[in-house]
């Protein structure tokens, strides 16, 4: 099969990779309906986190069941399946706590831009739809894999609560998607920080109803004009740099809540203005296992649309290009068909 592999900087090849096939007897093998290019990824592909060696892509994905290891019990082969981009047991202390993320035997599944793919610990981690979903439930279930999950658990992290105030931090795929999951939650006010008129549009069908164009101390300041000079109860944080961390920080009143998801590149805080700064900080990568249930079926009955993110669509040979239009900005997100 032909599948993604990252070589270097802005080098990504649509080549020749091994087709998966069961290892383990707790293995399943699917294959993929549809995959997509995560924020993250762009992280290796501008350089920023090297390279080592050609590394194969993809974390997000669901699919069909193809075969199943002697040990797996809770899925079969024709069933339409999600899962995480960390593989859990699902039954170990870190688990049942609802850290699936974190599990004692996770594992990280990383070659999902592909057309076939093995899912370790396949009843631990992959969640069947009650059904085969019609085609047009594929991207928002897709979402469910990471993007929308991990949204999910910004605004989860944060406390957001019905009626309460939410600022979300980023509007890429997964800020947006955090305005979602905050207004599925019950929030009133949901302010989003976005310089990018089409995300703006978007945030607000997903219910952000203001928008801060100011970034750094200005921007933490229009936050606190619109919340009573306060702050508000969540902030979402969801791109990760020095910059973004601060203004989450920063723009949560006292005994409120940080969400944070995006990825910390170089983030350092300062101890002293953590303590004065009087919030509760909770984040890292989302144990997006746990939620899964609830979203699919959120999803299902046709409540929420997180799909939308999708603004464009390729066939998964051309994934270069899908990495070319996010890392230009071209495109929020790219969903791939193989
Ligand atoms: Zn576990």
């Amino acid at each position: 099969m032909r599948g993604a592999v990252l070589y270097g900087p802005r080098d990504v090849r649509f080549e020749e990779r091994e087709t998966p096939k069961v290892i383990k007897p707790t293995d399943a093998i699917i294959r993929i309906s549809a995959t997509c290019v995560c924020g993250s990824d762009l992280w290796p592909y501008r350089g920023i986190q090297p390279v080592a060696q050609p590394t194969p892509m993809g974390h997000e994905y669901c699919g069909i069941v193809e075969e199943v290891g002697s040990a797996v019990k809770s899925v079969k082969p024709g069933q339409f399946v999600i899962g995480s981009f960390f593989a859990s047991d699902n039954t170990c202390l870190i688990c049942q706590i609802g850290y699936q993320s974190s599990c004692q035997h996770a594992e990280f599944v990383g070659t999902a831009q592909a057309p076939v793919l093995r899912v370790p610990l396949a009843d631990g981690t992959l969640v069947p739809t009650p059904e085969v979903p019609s085609q047009d439930l594929v991207p928002n279930l897709l979402t469910l894999s990471d993007v929308m999950g991990t949204a999910w658990f910004a605004a989860d992290a944060a406390n957001v609560k019905p009626g309460s105030t939410a600022a979300v931090v980023g509007d890429g795929a997964v800020g947006l998607l955090a305005v979602l999951s905050a207004k599925q939650m019950g929030a009133e006010r949901i302010i989003v920080m976005s310089r990018h008129e089409s995300r703006q549009k978007l945030a607000r069908e997903f219910g952000a109803t203001d928008i801060v164009t100011e970034r750094g101390d200005e921007g933490v300041e229009r936050i606190k004009q619109l919340t009573n000079g306060i702050g508000a109860d969540s902030v979402l944080e969801c791109v990760g740099t020095q910059q973004s961390m601060m203004q989450a920080i920063q723009s949560t009143r006292r005994g409120g809540y940080v969400g944070y998801v995006g990825v910390p590149h170089g983030v350092e805080l300062n101890g002293e203005q953590l303590f004065f700064a009087h919030v509760h900080l909770h984040g890292g990568p989302a144990p997006v296992r746990r939620y899964l249930p609830d979203l699919i079926k959120l999803v299902w009955d046709r409540k929420i649309n997180p799909g939308k993110v999708f603004d464009m669509t390729l066939p998964l040979d051309q994934v270069a290009q899908a990495y070319r239009a996010m890392d230009e900005r071209r495109a929020i997100k790219t969903l791939l068909r193989p």
